[in-house]
């Protein structure tokens, strides 16, 4: 994969700003930095803490969910008296992953539920506060409590913002009422949702099934969790008093192409209906009625259930910022974080790198996508306070066990040409098997703890 290097195109306001800031950097190089170097190959080595790169740079992490704590624990492993810190008020850890098992009443809340504390490394500062304002051309951030905390080096994990403010009539208080379903943000609405699929594959009517227009976090969720109450409602033997629904804003169900031929087979086999180029635009709750913007103008949908997927944004401290992307695709869906898609470094600020959800970049926003793209955004900022040239390249890998039912699922991995690269050659990515929902339900969650501990 060809490695699109910094551009080195720093605005002139930056370039101003950052005069004294590009000065600390150079004299932390020339205080012993060209020592040993930390190894962080292919994304899996760490250096062990003998190899540690001796700096005293101030490295700030803005987002402690699994980028910003995998990132800070290769960090810790990788330096010896670096300054890093830790910037995010959430001290819960969730394993979002999980929360399509919790929403379809397989998984009960608590197996999703951990604390940062736990992985923080003990040597990292953790400011326990929430970025209100990202400054890059004077090296700051702000914080909500107004505290300023300069950087050297900053890294963005965010993760993203699940705007239900674009749907007209929505909030989140409404999930777990009136039939409305919203897998996205915390167990407590993947709880609630799993309380209206329980009614509704009881109880039976019209289901509606949405997805939101642009980037959102793991695209194959809104398919799992119509796919989980169709099964569900099958082994109930409920599943002729249900009508689904599923509404694509577009003319597919998912990116990857072969992918996308199977569903829009697999859909219509089990009596799932799609309705192409339906953008949920609003809902009215207590008539429970669904507003859809189609080419065709506005229609609307009587419900019995529905499970609403917000679009999803980056957070708005960093879509305003000059982090963002200024235009594009990036930026008018979305407010994604502009990062060189291989490099994962900023296009104009050099010492600034994002992994995750926040970034823009063509595929990702998965746990599987984090694993792949911290390891590389981590090499190559060691590699730029070494100063030497960064080499490490992110190939969009991305992975999604696509649950086609309980029991059952398709191994989906795929990268920027949406070629299928199946890490298991026993395991069609194009079949159902019972081995990714094995991985699902009992191993992607440890895998996923040891990444956070910068392990795998
Ligand atoms: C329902 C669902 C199912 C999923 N299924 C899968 C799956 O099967 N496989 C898979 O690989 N991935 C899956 N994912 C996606 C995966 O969970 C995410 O891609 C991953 O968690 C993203 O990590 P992140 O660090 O970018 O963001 P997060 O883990 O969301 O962390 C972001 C952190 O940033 C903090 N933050 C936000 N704004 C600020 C601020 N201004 N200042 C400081 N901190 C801030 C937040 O508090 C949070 O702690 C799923 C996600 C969901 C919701």
């Amino acid at each position: 994969m060809l490695l699109k290097p910094f551009s080195g195109v720093l605005n002139s306001q930056a370039r101003a700003a950052g005069n004294v800031d590009d000065q600390r950097r150079r004299l932390l190089k020339a205080a012993g930095l060209g020592g040993a170097l930390a190894a962080v190959g292919g994304g899996t080595l760490l250096s062990s803490p003998a190899s540690a790169m001796r700096t005293s740079a101030r490295i700030v992490i803005v987002g402690a969910g699994a980028a910003g704590i995998a990132a800070a624990n290769r960090l810790d492993q990788s330096l010896d008296g670096a300054e890093i810190t830790v910037i995010d008020r959430r001290q819960r850890h969730l394993y979002q992953p999980g929360l399509t098992m919790v929403a379809t009443g397989i998984w009960k809340t608590g197996k999703v539920v951990d604390r940062n504390d736990r992985y923080m490394p003990r040597a990292v500062n953790w400011i326990q506060d929430h970025v209100a304002e990202f400054d890059p051309d004077a090296n700051r951030v702000v914080t909500t409590g107004g505290q300023v905390v300069p950087y050297d080096y900053l890294i963005v994990t965010t993760g993203l913002k699940v705007d239900y403010e674009a749907i007209e009539g929505m909030s989140p208080d409404l999930i777990g009422r009136e039939g409305i379903g919203c897998v996205y943000d915390n167990p407590e609405h993947a709880e609630r949702t799993w309380r209206m699929i329980d009614h509704y594959t009881t109880a039976g009517g019209v289901g509606l099934f949405t997805r939101g227009p642009g980037g959102i976090k793991c695209a194959g969720a809104p398919l799992k969790i119509a796919m989980l109450t169709e099964d569900l409602a099958r082994r109930r033997g409920t599943r002729e008093s249900l009508e689904m629904i599923y509404n694509s804003p577009g003319d597919g169900l998912f990116s990857q192409p072969d992918m996308d031929d199977f569903l829009k087979q697999e859909f219509p086999s089990r009596d799932i209906a799609i309705n192409w180029h339906h953008r949920l635009k609003g809902i009215e709750p207590e008539a429970r009625r669904a507003t859809f913007a189609t080419p065709d103008g506005d229609i609307r949908i009587d419900y019995d259930f529905i499970h609403v997927v917000p679009p999803m944004r980056a957070p708005d401290p960093l879509g305003n910022s000059s982090l963002a992307w200024q235009d594009g695709s990036f930026a008018a869906d979305g407010n994604w974080m502009e990062v060189d898609q291989y490099s994962m470094r900023h296009r104009r600020y050099g010492n600034v790198f994002g992994a995750g959800d926040c970034v823009g970049t063509p595929i990702g926003k998965t746990a599987a996508s984090v694993k792949a793209q911290v390891p590389v955004a981590v090499e190559n900022l060691l590699s730029v306070i070494g100063d030497r040239e960064t080499v490490a390249s992110y190939d969009g890998y991305t992975s999604c066990p696509l649950i086609t039912g309980r029991g059952r699922g398709i191994l989906v991995e795929f990268d920027y040409a949406l070629n299928m690269i199946p890490s298991f050659p026993f395991i069609s990515p194009y079949r159902e098997h019972w081995v990714p929902w094995v991985m699902k339900d009992r191993m992607l969650l440890p895998a996923y703890n040891a990444m956070l501990r910068g392990r795998i």
